[in-house]
């Protein structure tokens, strides 16, 4: 082994140095680095292909620079003049934030100005918004607003590869903009479309508008451009599908990649991939590790261990620093892990399936893969959509071994056996074809793209899945009886930026009475792993949660702790005002530490519950400019488990003779999970939120209910249930 001061003589310059540095060392290295990247040599006929065809494919390695140059050589080019914008989408809001940080960085300007982003919950751009990253959904939303995205010049489609359900939506979508948008001379656009136009100044500005009487005219902003980029090699799909598009490949750096497969099957694979840092931590010459695990809680918990059992390394070892990296890290957070490891450090970087493709992380020599991912399922005959943790295919664990060999030969650790690995799929099904569509069918049928079995799939969802998904919006009321979106309540629902059923329950809750409610609920319910439980904790944290328990189930305590949050902390930070919240940017450091300390004391995730704030700060927002008022139903949780019932139904499963239940509509066995304040207490009926499937099917966040309501508030759906049979689902659609 070489001595610990050769090892330190190897490290890059730290972050004191960086300070040092001056600013204009900083711009010159940012730009010398922009330009040895592989994408530099092909810049120019990267544009060139742009201007004279209308979809371009460019595949390149990751790291070859597709995200952060391409839009940069286009904006040089010009393709932002007259004020228009070039559009990047991204499958995950991690790599929308941090790679328009970069950006702008590298313009040498701020995000939110020439550089933006704009996510679900989050919109970081302003009028002089000129490349504009954002996630693959927000896109598709922005096309309600304005179908014809008359903004954009260009849209980059990034990370095609990965074949998200909005991604392949997009395309077809894009295709149909393109041909509009080719038309010569003026677009006709309904009076409907009038006031989203008229109130949008930045595009008033850019388009000339006039007005016939009984529709409205406006000059075409030109034709729209395409671009869509993959890390993966099968072009003919792309190609084929674009009409025969042209495609360009950067030729990437890579180095050699040693792998490694374990000899037997890993029982415990967080402890074998915790075993394996160590390992390669005292044992491998200088470089950072990646660590690809499944989410956010088991990120954390290998967070803690890791920190833990470093503690125990001999004095004279490296340290071991520990950054994650997912989707539900505050922004201000994830870009730590560009930031070099310290001298005297070396970095483990414990990421999901972000750091595949989407990011590019430098200093990376090692890779622990578990070979794991979490993905959703859905069966199209049940109509159930669960979260599992499956086997990545092989594609997948290439891309993740490739992350080592980027600045140097590097290694791979597969915490699976070589036989294991042989029998991956080759790739991964797009996931088009493996979830539920209600989400993507009503925002077509917003779009006014009534005839959804017809419309032009790269890959077809089956027809099964499709008719699945217009019964379930037709159930929520979202359609009418031609299968059209029903007035005001699909249109309302498809204005939520949350899932269908969950944007329906809002708008029943200002029925019943108690939307302040189900805001809190379900805000709680878009994060994940609001409790923290540390392994060696468990009887604390347990303890802790007490307090917030509600023996009705989930929805309850999860309100609890938003309520009592807000006594303690809020009002006592502010004196009152138990709405807002003081988790803001611009909360002070001493407000930070009492959130942070109420947080620990409490076994809350600090995180998590942050996310969650703000995320109901968002969707107040959208009731209030439906002008749907926000009530309370004070104490009478009655009216609110009601109300679960009302808009749950879907989800609801009563327990049957040997204590297991039984999901109504889908008629599985499930169990709930151990994390439920319900565990153990068998209630005869339940609403859910999730199903998870791990051994066994486990449901989460429930709340109990009377199985009668169910025939009285959704008799549309449920004939009279036989109480006196456990086992009768008498179902009626
Ligand atoms: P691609 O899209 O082809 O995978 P990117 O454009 O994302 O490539 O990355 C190009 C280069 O920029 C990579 O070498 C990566 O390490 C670097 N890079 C990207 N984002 C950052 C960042 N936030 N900090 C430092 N380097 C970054
Ligand atoms: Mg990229």
């Amino acid at each position: 082994m070489p001595s610990m001061a050769s090892r330190y003589s190897q490290r890059p310059s730290g972050p004191d140095d960086d300070k040092r540095r001056s600013f204009k060392d900083g711009r010159r290295a940012l730009l010398e680095q922009r330009r040895s990247l592989p994408i530099a040599s092909v810049a120019e006929k990267l544009v060139e292909h742009v201007k004279k065809s209308d979809t371009l494919v460019v595949i390149g390695e990751t790291g070859s620079g597709k995200t952060t140059q391409l839009p940069q050589f286009l904006h040089s080019a010009g393709f932002c003049k007259g004020g228009m914008m070039i559009g990047i989408t991204q499958p995950r809001r991690v790599a929308a934030i941090t790679v328009a940080t970069r950006v702008a960085e590298e313009m040498g300007t701020e995000v939110g100005k020439e550089v933006g982003y704009s996510i679900r919950f989050e919109d970081v751009t302003s009028p002089v918004t000129q490349l504009k990253y954002m996630t693959d959904g927000m896109l598709l939303r922005e096309a309600l607003l304005d179908p014809l995205l008359s903004k954009y010049s260009v849209i980059v489609i990034d990370e095609a590869h990965e074949r998200t359900i909005h991604t392949d939506v997009l395309f077809g979508l894009l295709k149909g903009v393109q041909e509009r948008r080719k038309c010569a001379g003026f677009s006709h656009i309904h009076d409907n479309k009038l006031n989203s136009i008229g109130q949008d100044t930045a595009a008033e500005k850019r388009v000339a508008v006039f007005s016939n009487g009984h529709s409205l005219f406006r000059k075409s902003t030109g034709p729209l451009k395409l671009v869509v980029m993959s890390a993966t090699l099968d072009t003919k799909g792309f190609c084929d599908y674009f009409n025969g598009a042209t495609a360009v490949y950067v030729q990437g750096r890579q180095f050699p990649v040693q792998i490694f497969y374990t000899y037997t099957a890993e029982a415990d694979y967080l402890e074998a991939a915790l075993l394996t840092t160590f390992q390669i931590h005292m044992e491998e010459s200088l470089g950072d590790i990646l660590v690809f695990l499944t989410g956010q809680e088991e990120i954390e918990s290998m967070e803690r261990l890791l920190r833990e059992r470093a503690t125990h390394l001999p004095e004279t070892a490296l340290k071991l620093l520990v950054v994650p990296i997912y989707a539900a890290l505050p922004s201000e957070h994830q870009m730590r892990v560009f930031q070099p490891a310290p001298v005297g450090a070396r970095k483990v970087i414990l990421a999901t399936n972000i750091a595949e493709t989407s990011l590019t992380i430098p200093g990376i020599q090692y890779v622990i893969d578990p070979g794991l991912v979490k993905a959703r399922a859905y069966n199209p005959h049940t109509g159930v959509e669960s979260l599992a943790i499956v086997p990545v295919s092989k594609a997948q664990a290439q891309q993740r071994s490739g992350r080592a060999g980027r600045e140097a030969p590097g290694k791979c650790f597969r915490l699976y056996t070589e036989d294991s690995f042989a029998k991956l799929d080759d790739t991964t099904v797009p996931e088009i074809k493996r979830c539920n569509l209600a989400n993507v069918v009503l925002q077509l049928k917003a779009l006014g793209i009534d005839d959804v079995l017809g419309f032009d799939f790269m890959d077809k969802p089956s027809r099964t899945t499709i008719v699945k998904s217009l019964e379930h919006l037709y159930t929520l009321g979202a359609l009418n009886d031609e299968g059209k979106l029903s007035d005001p309540l699909g249109f309302r629902i498809s204005r939520f930026p949350l899932e269908p059923l969950y944007a329906k329950a809002m708008l029943v809750s200002s029925e019943f009475g108690c939307s302040k409610e189900m805001l809190a609920a379900i805000a709680m319910l878009s994060v994940e792993s609001l409790f923290y439980t540390p392994r060696d904790k468990i009887k604390e944290a347990n303890n802790a949660k007490k307090r917030f328990a509600s023996q009705d189930g989930d929805h309850i305590t999860f309100i609890n702790v938003l309520r009592i949050y807000s006594l303690e902390v809020d009002e006592g930070q502010r004196g009152g005002d138990v709405d807002s919240s003081t988790l803001d940017r611009r909360a002070s450091k001493k407000t930070e530490k009492v959130i942070r300390n109420w947080c620990t004391a409490n076994y809350i995730n600090g995180r998590s519950l942050r996310r969650a704030i703000d995320i109901r700060k968002q969707i107040q927002g959208h009731m209030e400019s439906m002008g749907l008022p926000i009530i309370s139903c004070g104490e009478d949780m009655l009216v609110f488990r009601r109300c679960l019932a009302a808009s749950f139904f879907l989800n609801a499963a009563r327990r049957q003779l040997d204590g297991t239940y039984r999901a109504l509509s889908s008629r599985q066995t499930v169990s709930i999970h151990p994390s439920s304040v319900l565990h153990g207490k068998k209630p005869e009926c339940v609403v859910f939120n999730e199903l998870v499937r791990t051994n066994r099917s486990y449901i989460r966040s429930i709340t109990q209910i009377d199985s009668l309501w169910l025939p009285e508030l959704a008799p549309q759906y449920y004939a009279a249930l036989d109480l006196a049979n456990p086992t009768q689902t008498s179902l009626q659609s």
